[in-house]
């Protein structure tokens, strides 16, 4: 993966009309410092609130420019140092694009610090490799313990460390993107891009008889969701139910089974079997990574619409199954006490519950008008939100291809997103260079 740099050609630039006018249509521009220029533009009218037409015919130089005018001034925001985060800030760092990295737990790593760390990851190693460095070693797949070794030690040959901050709001101002902290601090930003992740905003179903998605004290069940796993080593003699059909429930069933323990697993849909290692010696995500690289974007839009999930690769699983030391159960119907009632009226009584039910996504900084499909993303295209020009989304699912959300995804999406983020702001200054000349 290349983070090349381009040259900054001023001059060249300002020819482009359009994205000069696309970095400038959504500031609230002060009406003395306005010039109209008559080209077609796209994106929002200033000073309000509502998109605009495509192909008006109107406006605009600004004086926003005087947020960035100093080169070296941290005029990018990365919210997030998980691996996008961390992919993001190389590339802007090898661009020589000033940035601040923030975190939430101000480390780097993201989610696979947090991680149980010996579940493994589904990708094989050489696709997780990010930008400018080589990919993980390791035979077969690696675990999560291992590969967020690799981040730090990614981290520290690239000196990111993210500053320990959380973004509570972000709001369009006339300098751009007004961004405001916990502890009620803020600062302005030409550009920001969101890497959030998901791993953060667990998924609970609501279930009858269960306090819904947050823990309730009435709850006459144990349970924990599967980001709080820590191995089957105390549920020796339990029953144990895991909840759920993806990666993460087939491999906390297979280590039950290592464990000693005989869980049983309800899927909403009848279990398919997860992704043999390998097919007739090849790992299958050879040939399906590819692919994804290809796949035209249209043709998975109800897809992108729906979320994804991440198949678990067989590690013993389906022959666990047939030898009845997992058993697979439909749906849960209700939970009264200690008992759990599935779909098909069976029943069992159950220590500990555990939802491997996925993640969401979660933007609660961004206005609601702007976050939409199940995971509540902003629309992008080719990573850049489509109503907020200049607030990018790395990590997310088709920010830009259908492998976005992938790891080798966000690698090639922190390289484009970063290019865009410099060619957006040698406009901005531009622009703001042609009307300070104008106004001489
Ligand atoms: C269980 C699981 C297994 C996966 N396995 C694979 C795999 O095998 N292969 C693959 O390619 N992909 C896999 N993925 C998908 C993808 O690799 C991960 O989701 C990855 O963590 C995405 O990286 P990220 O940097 O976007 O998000 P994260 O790693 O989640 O990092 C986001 C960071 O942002 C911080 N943050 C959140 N909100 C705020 C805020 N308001 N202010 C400040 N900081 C904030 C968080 O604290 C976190 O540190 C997996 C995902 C999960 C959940």
């Amino acid at each position: 993966m290349v983070c090349s740099t381009s040259a900054q050609g001023y001059k060249r630039l300002l020819l482009l009309s359009r994205p000069i006018l696309e970095c400038q249509t959504h500031a609230v521009i002060p009406e003395q410092s306005r010039v109209f220029i008559g080209l077609p533009v796209t994106g929002w009218l200033p000073q309000s609130k509502e998109p605009r037409q495509s192909g008006s015919q109107v406006m605009i130089a600004d004086n926003f420019g005087r947020a960035l005018e100093n080169d070296t001034a941290d005029r990018v925001l990365i919210i997030g140092s998980g691996p996008s985060g961390m992919a993001v800030s190389k590339c802007l760092t090898d661009r020589g694009v000033g940035h601040q990295l923030v975190d939430h737990y101000g480390d780097a790593g993201g989610a696979y610090v947090r991680m149980y760390p010996r579940m493994y990851l589904s990708s094989p190693p050489n696709y997780l490799g990010l930008p400018k460095a080589s990919s993980p070693q390791g035979d077969g797949h690696i675990s999560a313990g291992q590969y967020a070794s690799y981040l730090r030690q990614y981290a520290d040959q690239f000196n990111i460390r993210p500053l320990r901050r959380t973004v509570r709001r972000i709001i369009r101002d006339e300098r751009e993107f007004f961004v405001e902290f916990e502890g009620g601090h803020g600062d302005y930003f030409a550009a920001v891009v969101v890497c959030t992740g998901m791993f953060d905003n667990p998924h609970v179903p609501a279930i009858l008889g269960l306090g819904g998605a947050g823990r309730n004290p009435q709850d006459s069940i144990r349970w924990i969701h599967a980001c709080e796993w820590t191995g089957p080593s105390l549920l020796s003699g339990k029953r144990v139910l895991i909840v759920g059909d993806g990666m993460t429930a087939v491999e906390l069933a297979e280590e039950s089974v290592r464990g000693g323990i005989t869980p049983i697993l309800s899927s909403r849909s009848p279990m398919k079997p997860p992704f043999p290692g390998r097919i007739l010696g090849v790992e299958p995500r050879f040939i399906t990574y590819p692919l994804m690289r290809r796949a035209p974007l249209w043709m998975f839009r109800k897809q992108c619409g729906m979320g994804w999930k991440f198949r678990g690769i067989d590690r013993g699983f389906w022959n666990f199954t047939r030898r009845h030391m997992i058993e697979l159960r439909p749906m849960i119907r209700e939970v009264n006490g200690r008992c759990v009632t599935f779909a098909d009226g069976s029943h069992a009584d159950i220590d500990l519950l555990v939802f491997a039910t996925g993640y969401r996504f979660n933007m609660p900084f961004l206005p609601e008008g702007l976050r939409e499909g199940i995971d509540e993303t902003p629309r992008v295209r080719d990573g850049e939100s489509v109503m907020w020009p200049g607030l990018y989304c790395v990590g997310v699912p088709c920010a830009r291809k259908i492998n976005s959300h992938f790891i080798f995804g966000i690698a090639e999406d922190a390289a484009v997103v970063s290019s865009a983020i410099e060619s957006r702001l040698a406009l901005c200054k531009a622009q703001s260079l042609l009307t300070s000349h104008s106004a001489e």
